[in-house]
């Protein structure tokens, strides 16, 4: 946004929330609902107070606490999907709600700006509402993704303090139960159309899969037709139940390969946002994209330990919800050592001390070594460079012949 403009909004809002970090900081703008990273020059000019983050002559580019957070409400759900990334279960823990203000406190003072609840099935916990209340009463935006089971036209009318609800649907038709292991694809259309009657703001989530690829263009007609505001695209992950079926589930390199010409051609064609996830990253790279591709596409790298943090049901810290928790307090990690934290601080750091072929990659300042939780599944060190990245897979058959 032009300096004129931003000066015009942030005069016209009052109390629009500011995050400083090294290099300037984060403006969370409300209408049009934006986050704008500015430098330190532009808030001086605008009257911000000087911090002391700004103290030294080199910014750096870390966040100093997560932008967005995950946050896993719960491991309850009874739908046994077969690739639930959090192998949830009818009966798993569960968030108290009772702590609900103690940790939106907490999310309110190191500064984050979004919240998205999961779970297991998040809007089956009689918690979430108030969960939702509390970070709205902060500032923070909430979001949630479902499954769509517990969305009764009665809860689709309190879900008011949401910014965003995605419905999980990963193809339509009979590669839905092909991905999922049942049929309820009828019961996810129900809760879109429910969700929308409502005025809630839908979205859909897809995990791709070697079995859902070439359903993709239907699901996104599916997607055109009832009008949903975005689809996001999301990897496989070999987490929870994905675990054991992930080698037989995952992308295929030719899939991965064609899924960028494939989704541009298909989103323009049919004027759709599409999102794609952080750990698709390296399928996009592959083509040295436009930097407007990557804009339309929102895409950016791996974010864990950054911009990006996760609390799981037992109220464990961690960088990314695919990930495991770091020691200490989740509070107190979020609050005062985020930065200093040495699993974050590794995470965060990768593209700093990169191995081949990522040290030499055009793309990692943005892909940042891809997905750190394929690398720990594939290689059991979650700081390798993502097995399933083309270049990656190039470079390790050009040493294994040199092996030879
Ligand atoms: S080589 Fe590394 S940095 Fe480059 S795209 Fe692949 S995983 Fe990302
Ligand atoms: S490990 Fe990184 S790339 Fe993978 S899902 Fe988490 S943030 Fe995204």
């Amino acid at each position: 946004m032009k300096f004129a403009g931003l000066r015009r909004r942030l005069s016209a809002i009052s109390g629009a929330r500011v995050r400083t970090e090294s290099w300037g900081g984060i403006v969370h703008l409300r209408r049009p609902a934006a986050l704008v990273y500015v430098n330190r020059g532009l808030l001086r000019a605008l009257g911000h107070p000087e911090d002391p983050l700004w103290a030294s002559p080199t910014p750096g580019t870390a966040h100093r606490a997560p932008v967005e957070l995950h946050w896993t409400l719960s491991r309850r759900c009874d739908q046994k999907c077969a690739h639930c990334y959090t192998n949830s279960l009818p009966q798993a823990p569960a968030f108290d709600p009772a702590d609900a203000e103690r940790v939106a406190d907490a999310l309110s003072a190191a500064g984050v700006f979004q919240v998205a609840l999961g779970g297991g099935e998040p809007l089956a916990e009689p918690g979430i509402l108030i969960v939702a209340r509390a970070l709205r009463a902060r500032g923070i935006l909430p979001s949630t993704t479902t499954s769509g089971a517990p969305v009764t036209p009665d809860l689709a009318r309190r879900l008011g303090d949401f910014a965003q609800i995605n419905v999980s649907i990963d193809a339509v038709g009979p590669a839905y139960a092909a991905a999922r292991g049942h049929d309820r694809f009828a019961m996810a259309d129900a809760a879109v159309r429910r969700l929308q009657a409502a005025g809630v703001r839908v979205g859909i989530n897809a995990v791709l899969t070697r079995h859902t690829f070439d359903a993709l263009p239907a699901l996104l007609d599916y997607a055109r037709e009832r009008r949903v505001s975005e689809v996001e695209l999301l990897r496989l992950k070999p987490t929870g139940r994905g675990r054991a079926t992930y080698l037989e589930d995952r992308l295929e390199p030719a899939q991965a390969a064609a899924l960028l010409p494939t989704v541009l051609e298909a989103a323009r064609r049919r004027r759709l946002r599409v999102k794609l996830d952080c750990s698709l990253a390296p399928f996009v790279y592959q083509h040295a994209p436009d930097p407007r591709v990557l804009k339309f596409f929102r895409i950016h790298g791996c974010e864990a330990g950054d911009s990006l943090g996760s609390l799981d049901a037992e109220g464990r810290l961690s960088g990314c919800s695919f990930l495991e928790p770091v020691a200490g307090d989740a509070v107190s990690v979020l609050t005062r050592t985020w930065s200093t934290d040495p699993e974050l601080a590794r995470l965060r750091g990768y593209r700093d001390a990169a191995p081949d072929p990522c040290r030499t990659c055009p793309a990692l300042a943005l892909c940042n070594g891809g997905c750190r939780a394929v690398s720990v599944h594939l290689t059991g060190d979650p700081h390798r460079p993502d097995p399933e990245c083309p270049r990656v897979r190039t470079h390790a058959e050009g040493s294994a012949r040199d092996d030879r």
